[in-house]
């Protein structure tokens, strides 16, 4: 994978950087993130880490987790200069209403918007953390085993661990050089996936109790009350919407989460050749052929009714 050389001169000669990432972050989110703000400082450079939302309790095994501030300092200007991490809006980041002089852009959306004066995105790189491993040899700097930990547990993620359809011999190389590096794939994993709160997994036997399977397409729903009976939070809910693409013949499965009075948070995830990218961009939200997600302000029913014929029209 080339990096761009403007890209490689940008992090070269500013100081201080403002790295944001998308709201709701996930592993690819906050691991190249954290990953990228390590390798600056070895650079000597400064950065800070934002992210709207807070980093969920169960990603706290990433080393540095702890760099992450939800709030803007003041001293975060227009003449910051802007790397956006696996996203590439501002809206997206949660930072629409600031504007930067000097903007970086490093992503793997299929969806895009226009924003960055150096746009860096691959839609084809399984992941943002592998897009910062190439940055981070480009630089010439070393792979250490924090760096490695935060970078093996985005690829990880975003590759269903090493799983889906971009998992691919290059993704195998760069997680074995992670290995090599100090990532431990069984820590990892156990961390990922085996580190639930009793609460988390009472919402999750909620959320599926909820199915229903309309037009091929497994629906499921988090309510805020469910909330309140288990004690678990909406950051609980990363990964729910995968669990019913387990049955083979769904075609899609759509994910419900209530944000607030008749507004909803739809996670949607399809196998194969069901683009649900062009679904998710028809309600202005985005993401990946198989992963996207939006927003949506109606009853229940109506946002299930319009996803089912969003989903006919694509
Ligand atoms: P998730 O369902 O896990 O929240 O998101 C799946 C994928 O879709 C991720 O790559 C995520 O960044 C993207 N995505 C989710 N919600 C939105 C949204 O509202 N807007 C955009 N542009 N992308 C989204
Ligand atoms: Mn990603």
């Amino acid at each position: 994978m080339k990096v761009p050389r403007k890209l490689l001169s940008f992090l070269r000669k500013k100081d201080k950087f403002f790295i944001a990432t998308h709201v709701n972050p996930e592993a690819d989110a906050i691991g190249s993130a954290i990953a990228l703000s390590m390798a600056l400082e070895t650079l000597g450079k400064e950065a800070v880490l934002f992210d709207k939302d807070t980093i969920p309790e169960f990603y706290h095994f990433l080393p540095g987790h702890e760099r992450f501030i939800n709030s803007i300092p003041p001293l975060i200007t227009l003449h910051s200069p802007l790397i956006l991490l696996d996203c590439n809006s501002l809206k997206r980041a949660g930072i629409e209403g600031l504007s930067f002089r000097h903007s970086a852009v490093i992503d793997h959306h299929e969806t895009e918007e226009d924003f960055g004066d150096i746009r860096w995105i691959v839609p084809k790189a399984a992941a943002t953390g592998l897009m910062v491993f190439y940055l981070i040899k480009e630089l010439g700097l070393k792979i250490t085993s924090e760096i490695a930990i935060n970078l093996y547990s985005a690829i990880a993620v975003d590759t269903g661990t090493f799983r889906y359809n971009n998992t691919t011999p290059e993704v195998l190389r760069v997680g074995a050089e992670l290995i090599e590096a100090g990532a431990s794939p069984a820590c990892i994993s156990n961390n990922l996936y085996e580190t639930w709160s009793e609460g988390r997994f009472a919402l999750l036997i909620m959320a599926l109790n909820t199915l229903e399977i309309r037009d091929n397409i497994a629906i499921t729903v988090v309510t805020k009350g469910m909330y309140k009976k288990t004690g678990a939070g909406p950051e609980d809910t990363e990964n729910f919407s995968s669990f019913p693409r387990m049955m083979k013949d769904i075609k899609m499965s759509a994910f419900f989460r209530e944000i607030g009075s008749n507004c909803w948070k739809v996670s949607l995830r399809s196998r194969g050749d069901i683009n649900v990218a062009r679904i998710a961009t028809l309600f202005k939200g985005g993401g990946h052929k198989n992963a996207s997600g939006y927003e949506i302000k109606a009853s229940l029913e109506s946002a299930k009714k319009s996803l089912i014929k969003a989903a006919k029209s694509i």
